[in-house]
Protein backbone atom coordinates (compact mmCIF):
# COMPACT_ATOMS: atom_id res chain seq x y z
CA UNK A 1 0.00 0.00 0.00
CA UNK A 2 2.92 2.72 -0.70
CA UNK A 3 2.71 5.91 -1.65
CA UNK A 4 -1.36 6.30 -0.38
CA UNK A 5 -1.95 9.21 1.13
CA UNK A 6 -5.34 9.66 3.25
CA UNK A 7 -7.09 13.15 3.59
CA UNK A 8 -8.59 13.62 7.33
CA UNK A 9 -11.45 15.79 6.95
CA UNK A 10 -11.54 17.86 9.87
CA UNK A 11 -10.93 21.14 11.34
CA UNK A 12 -11.05 20.48 14.52
CA UNK A 13 -7.02 19.62 15.88
CA UNK A 14 -8.10 17.38 18.78
CA UNK A 15 -9.94 14.59 16.33
CA UNK A 16 -6.91 15.30 14.24
CA UNK A 17 -4.53 14.29 16.96
CA UNK A 18 -7.52 11.45 17.87
CA UNK A 19 -7.51 10.19 14.55
CA UNK A 20 -3.90 9.97 13.74
CA UNK A 21 -3.05 7.93 16.73
CA UNK A 22 -6.22 5.47 16.13
CA UNK A 23 -4.56 5.41 12.23
CA UNK A 24 -0.73 4.60 13.96
CA UNK A 25 -2.44 2.18 16.03
CA UNK A 26 -3.87 0.29 12.99
CA UNK A 27 -0.19 0.19 11.60
CA UNK A 28 -1.60 1.45 8.01
CA UNK A 29 1.02 2.26 5.17
CA UNK A 30 -0.46 5.69 4.84
CA UNK A 31 0.44 9.07 4.55
CA UNK A 32 -2.07 10.85 6.59
CA UNK A 33 -2.84 14.74 5.58
CA UNK A 34 -4.26 17.36 7.68
CA UNK A 35 -7.12 19.80 6.50
CA UNK A 36 -4.25 21.91 7.15
CA UNK A 37 -2.84 20.84 3.82
CA UNK A 38 -5.71 22.21 1.78
CA UNK A 39 -6.45 25.40 3.61
CA UNK A 40 -8.45 26.71 -0.06
CA UNK A 41 -10.97 23.93 1.34
CA UNK A 42 -12.92 25.77 3.69
CA UNK A 43 -15.52 24.35 6.43
CA UNK A 44 -18.13 22.11 5.35
CA UNK A 45 -22.01 23.11 5.49
CA UNK A 46 -23.35 19.94 7.84
CA UNK A 47 -26.76 20.53 6.11
CA UNK A 48 -27.82 16.60 6.91
CA UNK A 49 -29.56 15.98 10.38
CA UNK A 50 -27.79 12.49 11.16
CA UNK A 51 -24.17 11.57 11.91
CA UNK A 52 -23.26 9.26 9.04
CA UNK A 53 -25.34 12.12 6.56
CA UNK A 54 -22.91 14.81 8.18
CA UNK A 55 -19.90 12.80 7.84
CA UNK A 56 -20.90 11.55 4.37
CA UNK A 57 -21.24 15.44 3.14
CA UNK A 58 -17.88 15.92 4.66
CA UNK A 59 -15.94 13.21 3.42
CA UNK A 60 -17.41 13.59 -0.31
CA UNK A 61 -16.74 17.24 -0.66
CA UNK A 62 -13.02 16.56 0.55
CA UNK A 63 -12.54 13.70 -1.84
CA UNK A 64 -13.48 15.54 -4.48
CA UNK A 65 -12.22 18.73 -3.76
CA UNK A 66 -8.52 17.26 -3.18
CA UNK A 67 -8.52 13.81 -5.25
CA UNK A 68 -7.58 11.87 -2.29
CA UNK A 69 -9.27 9.02 -0.15
CA UNK A 70 -11.09 11.22 2.34
CA UNK A 71 -11.93 10.22 5.82
CA UNK A 72 -14.90 12.42 7.77
CA UNK A 73 -16.26 11.86 10.96
CA UNK A 74 -19.60 13.40 12.55
CA UNK A 75 -19.84 12.70 16.01
CA UNK A 76 -22.04 13.71 18.95
CA UNK A 77 -23.33 13.52 22.64
CA UNK A 78 -26.78 11.99 23.13
CA UNK A 79 -28.58 12.54 26.16
CA UNK A 80 -31.63 9.80 27.41
CA UNK A 81 -33.53 12.12 29.29
CA UNK A 82 -33.09 15.17 26.69
CA UNK A 83 -34.65 12.48 23.52
CA UNK A 84 -31.04 12.15 22.47
CA UNK A 85 -30.19 15.83 22.31
CA UNK A 86 -27.84 17.92 21.99
CA UNK A 87 -26.85 14.62 19.18
CA UNK A 88 -25.96 16.40 15.64
CA UNK A 89 -26.24 19.93 17.39
CA UNK A 90 -23.80 18.79 20.05
CA UNK A 91 -20.89 21.43 18.32
CA UNK A 92 -23.63 24.81 19.05
CA UNK A 93 -25.83 23.49 21.91
CA UNK A 94 -25.36 27.23 23.54
CA UNK A 95 -26.22 28.69 19.98
CA UNK A 96 -23.04 29.60 18.05
CA UNK A 97 -22.67 28.15 14.96
CA UNK A 98 -18.64 26.80 14.08
CA UNK A 99 -16.95 29.18 12.31
CA UNK A 100 -18.28 32.13 14.57
CA UNK A 101 -15.57 34.09 16.62
CA UNK A 102 -15.58 32.30 19.70
CA UNK A 103 -12.57 29.90 20.45
CA UNK A 104 -13.31 26.63 20.39
CA UNK A 105 -12.56 26.36 24.03
CA UNK A 106 -15.33 29.06 25.12
CA UNK A 107 -17.90 27.16 22.97
CA UNK A 108 -16.77 24.34 25.09
CA UNK A 109 -17.29 25.30 27.97
CA UNK A 110 -20.46 27.41 27.46
CA UNK A 111 -22.21 24.45 25.95
CA UNK A 112 -21.03 21.93 28.48
CA UNK A 113 -22.32 24.56 31.03
CA UNK A 114 -25.95 24.98 29.47
CA UNK A 115 -25.80 21.08 29.51
CA UNK A 116 -25.44 20.80 33.08
CA UNK A 117 -28.29 23.73 33.37
CA UNK A 118 -30.87 21.77 31.79
CA UNK A 119 -30.09 18.44 33.67
CA UNK A 120 -29.76 20.38 37.22
CA UNK A 121 -32.96 18.31 38.76
CA UNK A 122 -32.45 15.27 37.44
CA UNK A 123 -31.29 12.58 39.41
CA UNK A 124 -28.63 10.47 39.13
CA UNK A 125 -30.35 7.28 37.58
CA UNK A 126 -31.74 9.28 34.82
CA UNK A 127 -28.59 11.10 33.56
CA UNK A 128 -27.48 8.28 31.18
CA UNK A 129 -26.65 9.22 27.89
CA UNK A 130 -23.92 7.90 25.09
CA UNK A 131 -21.06 10.01 22.79
CA UNK A 132 -21.63 8.48 19.14
CA UNK A 133 -19.36 8.74 15.83
CA UNK A 134 -19.71 8.03 12.48
CA UNK A 135 -17.07 7.27 10.11
CA UNK A 136 -17.49 7.57 6.18
CA UNK A 137 -14.79 6.99 4.18
CA UNK A 138 -14.95 8.60 0.52
CA UNK A 139 -13.00 7.17 -2.43
CA UNK A 140 -13.00 9.79 -5.14
CA UNK A 141 -15.11 8.31 -7.95
CA UNK A 142 -16.74 5.70 -5.40
CA UNK A 143 -19.03 4.46 -3.26
CA UNK A 144 -18.77 6.26 0.05
CA UNK A 145 -18.34 3.60 3.29
CA UNK A 146 -20.24 4.26 6.81
CA UNK A 147 -19.10 2.51 10.20
CA UNK A 148 -20.33 3.97 13.67
CA UNK A 149 -19.20 3.41 17.54
CA UNK A 150 -20.33 4.63 20.51
CA UNK A 151 -19.57 4.78 24.62
CA UNK A 152 -22.29 4.76 27.07
CA UNK A 153 -22.20 6.92 30.62
CA UNK A 154 -23.82 9.34 32.26
CA UNK A 155 -23.19 13.40 32.63
CA UNK A 156 -21.99 14.20 36.46
CA UNK A 157 -22.88 17.11 37.81
CA UNK A 158 -19.67 19.30 38.07
CA UNK A 159 -17.23 19.19 35.25
CA UNK A 160 -13.79 17.02 36.01
CA UNK A 161 -10.42 16.99 34.52
CA UNK A 162 -9.00 18.65 31.91
CA UNK A 163 -7.80 16.01 28.84
CA UNK A 164 -9.99 15.77 25.80
CA UNK A 165 -12.43 18.58 24.42
CA UNK A 166 -16.20 19.22 24.04
CA UNK A 167 -17.92 17.23 26.99
CA UNK A 168 -15.63 15.15 28.23
CA UNK A 169 -15.27 16.28 31.76
CA UNK A 170 -18.93 16.03 32.42
CA UNK A 171 -19.07 12.09 30.87
CA UNK A 172 -18.63 9.48 32.93
CA UNK A 173 -17.88 6.25 30.87
CA UNK A 174 -19.95 3.17 32.16
CA UNK A 175 -18.24 0.85 34.95
CA UNK A 176 -15.41 3.62 35.93
CA UNK A 177 -15.18 6.39 38.14
CA UNK A 178 -13.22 9.05 36.14
CA UNK A 179 -14.76 11.32 33.53
CA UNK A 180 -13.24 11.14 29.89
CA UNK A 181 -11.63 14.45 30.64
CA UNK A 182 -9.61 12.45 33.41
CA UNK A 183 -8.54 9.83 30.93
CA UNK A 184 -4.93 9.53 29.03
CA UNK A 185 -5.48 10.15 24.98
CA UNK A 186 -4.47 6.45 24.99
CA UNK A 187 -7.18 5.15 27.79
CA UNK A 188 -9.71 7.40 25.84
CA UNK A 189 -9.35 6.36 22.50
CA UNK A 190 -9.61 2.15 23.79
CA UNK A 191 -13.15 2.96 24.41
CA UNK A 192 -14.68 5.85 22.82
CA UNK A 193 -17.21 6.45 20.00
CA UNK A 194 -14.78 7.78 18.17
CA UNK A 195 -11.83 4.70 18.91
CA UNK A 196 -14.64 2.13 18.05
CA UNK A 197 -15.64 4.26 14.33
CA UNK A 198 -12.34 4.41 13.75
CA UNK A 199 -11.03 0.07 14.73
CA UNK A 200 -14.89 -0.61 12.74
CA UNK A 201 -13.33 1.92 9.92
CA UNK A 202 -9.75 0.02 9.61
CA UNK A 203 -10.41 -3.14 7.71
CA UNK A 204 -12.68 -1.34 5.07
CA UNK A 205 -10.08 1.03 4.96
CA UNK A 206 -7.36 -1.01 4.43
CA UNK A 207 -9.66 -2.63 1.42
CA UNK A 208 -9.88 0.49 -0.04
CA UNK A 209 -6.48 1.69 -0.05
CA UNK A 210 -5.60 -1.91 -1.89
CA UNK A 211 -8.00 -1.35 -3.98
CA UNK A 212 -6.97 2.34 -5.18
P1 LIG B 1 -18.70 17.64 14.97
O1 LIG B 1 -17.36 18.30 14.94
O2 LIG B 1 -19.71 18.22 14.08
O3 LIG B 1 -18.58 16.14 14.87
O4 LIG B 1 -19.29 17.99 16.42
C1 LIG B 1 -18.93 17.21 17.46
C2 LIG B 1 -19.33 17.88 18.78
O5 LIG B 1 -19.78 16.85 19.63
C3 LIG B 1 -18.11 18.50 19.45
O6 LIG B 1 -18.02 19.88 19.24
C4 LIG B 1 -18.36 18.18 20.90
O7 LIG B 1 -19.21 19.15 21.44
C5 LIG B 1 -19.10 16.86 20.86
N1 LIG B 1 -18.14 15.72 20.87
C6 LIG B 1 -17.87 14.85 19.86
N2 LIG B 1 -16.92 13.97 20.22
C7 LIG B 1 -16.58 14.30 21.48
C8 LIG B 1 -15.62 13.76 22.39
O8 LIG B 1 -14.86 12.83 22.11
N3 LIG B 1 -15.58 14.36 23.58
C9 LIG B 1 -16.37 15.40 23.93
N4 LIG B 1 -17.24 15.97 23.12
C10 LIG B 1 -17.36 15.42 21.89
Amino acid sequence: MGGHRLVLATHNAHKVHELQQLLADADLDVEVLSMEAFPEIGEVPETEVTFVGNATLKAEAVAAATGLPALADDSGLTVDVLGGMPGIFSARWSGQHAGESLPRAEKDRRNLQLLLDQLSDVSDEHRSAAFRCAAVLAVPGGQARAVEGSVTGVIVREPKGHNGFGYDPVFRPDGDERTLAQYSDAEKNAISHRGNAMRAMIPVLREALAQA
